[in-house]
């Protein structure tokens, strides 16, 4: 006898068997998906929020370096980004989407639409 994953029942059967039918497999996988997703969809709101932060400061202070004090204030988040943009010449961007920002070493940030 077997003890099903899902609702704890007894069954009988194959021995490598988990579930006692069609319905509890389905649901143990469900409930293991929706975990799964939730991971991306908390990283996606981040993202978000951080794409947010990058457009309102850019209406505001364009590419004029500004401390990182001030978009953690706004909520920016500096663990969340999509990928580096490396220009022609050498420069490294942390972009979220399409708009991304320089890091210098006075730990100002400068903020540059896409190129
Ligand atoms: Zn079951």
């Amino acid at each position: 006898m077997q003890t099903c994953l899902t609702c704890e029942k007894t069954f009988g059967g194959r021995s490598n068997q988990k579930f006692c039918s069609v319905s509890c497999k389905n649901k143990h996988h469900n409930t293991q998906n929706k975990t799964k997703e939730a991971v991306v969809l908390t990283i996606n709101k981040a993202l978000h929020k951080n794409w947010t932060v990058l457009n309102k400061l850019y209406q505001i202070y364009r590419s004029t370096p500004i401390s990182v004090d001030v978009a953690n204030a706004y909520g920016y988040d500096m663990n969340y980004f999509t990928h580096i943009h490396n220009s022609p010449i050498g420069e490294k961007y942390t972009m979220v989407y399409d708009i991304g920002f320089k890091h210098h070493i006075d730990n100002r940030i400068q903020i540059f639409p896409a190129p």
